[in-house]
């Protein structure tokens, strides 16, 4: 379905970025992964790629809070894949922390990953999509664009934000043939979904079970955790050309969290 689509998936090295590479990659398109870690376990997830999926995978090692680095992977892409048709802004983390305690520097780190790399990564990619009157982008919200929970002031603002930017980038392309959504999903079990319980358990007293149980799965009525493969089978589908018409949605992908 994406075959001679070239793609940039940000924060790919690890959960939902990885899956949803993987998942452009089993529908034919090039792809350009990106994001921290070992680098010998990265030169294995970009090889499989390449030979699970005969596809043509490389590897961007940008950090996310540079913006300098965030253009020079773009134009990166569009050496080495061709293009960059499909954008995938995915990249983020968490910290929890009561307000009054939260290090500066985190919210920075918070604001400038989840939040400002998205705009310096579509703003590098645009033109070349304009141009070939043909783009998708597929940002990684969260329930957290819709609505707070305590104690995660950066992230609660950063995906409000991409969710603002992402309906003024769907306006400013709708003509282009470029479209532009979040996908909003509820807890996902990921690495930066287990990173963040022991802070959990601190900030409230509670022990492991009950962060998972009382906080987390609290929150979303299925009392099931979203899996990276649903959230990547709605970014496939975001990439389609069925889904050409949808464009400025913030799609909830969370159990039924933001429903109540
Ligand atoms: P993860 O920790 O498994 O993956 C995060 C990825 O971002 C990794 O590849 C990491 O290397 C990369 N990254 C971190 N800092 C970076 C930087 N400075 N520059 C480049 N790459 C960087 O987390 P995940 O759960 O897969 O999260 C992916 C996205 O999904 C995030 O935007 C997150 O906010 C969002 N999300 C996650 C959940 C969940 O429950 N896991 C729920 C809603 C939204």
């Amino acid at each position: 379905m994406l075959k001679s689509r070239n793609a940039v998936v940000t924060g790919s090295t690890s959960g939902i970025g990885l899956a949803i590479a993987r998942a452009l990659a089993k529908e034919g398109a090039n792809v350009m992964i990106n994001g921290f870690g070992e680098a010998a376990a990265i030169e294995t997830e970009r090889a499989g790629i390449e030979a699970d999926f005969g596809v043509k995978a490389v590897y961007s090692s940008a950090d996310m809070t540079k913006p300098a680095e965030i253009a020079a992977m773009i134009k990166d892409a569009e050496t080495k894949l061709g293009s960059v048709d499909i954008l995938v802004n995915n990249a983020g983390i968490q910290f929890v922390s009561p307000i009054e305690e939260f290090p500066i520097e985190k919210w920075d780190q918070i604001i400038a990953i989840n939040l400002s790399s998205a705009f310096h990564a579509i703003r590098a990619a645009v033109p070349g999509m304009k141009a070939r009157k043909w783009g998708r982008i597929v940002n990684t919200a969260s329930a957290h664009s819709l609505v707070a929970s305590p104690f995660k002031s950066a992230y609660v603002t950063a995906k409000h934000g991409i969710a603002g930017l992402n309906k003024t980038v769907a306006l400013e392309l709708a003509t282009f043939g470029v479209t532009s959504n979040c996908i909003s999903p509820g807890y996902v079990w990921t690495p930066l979904v287990e990173k963040q319980i022991p802070d959990t358990m601190k900030a409230r007293n509670m022990t492991k079970e009950q962060v998972i149980n009382d906080v987390l799965l609290t929150a979303q009525p299925t009392k099931q955790f979203v899996t990276v493969d649903q959230v990547a089978a709605l970014a496939v589908y975001l990439c389609s050309d069925a889904a050409s018409q949808i464009t400025g949605a913030n799609l909830s992908m969370d159990g039924g969290w933001t429903a109540a």
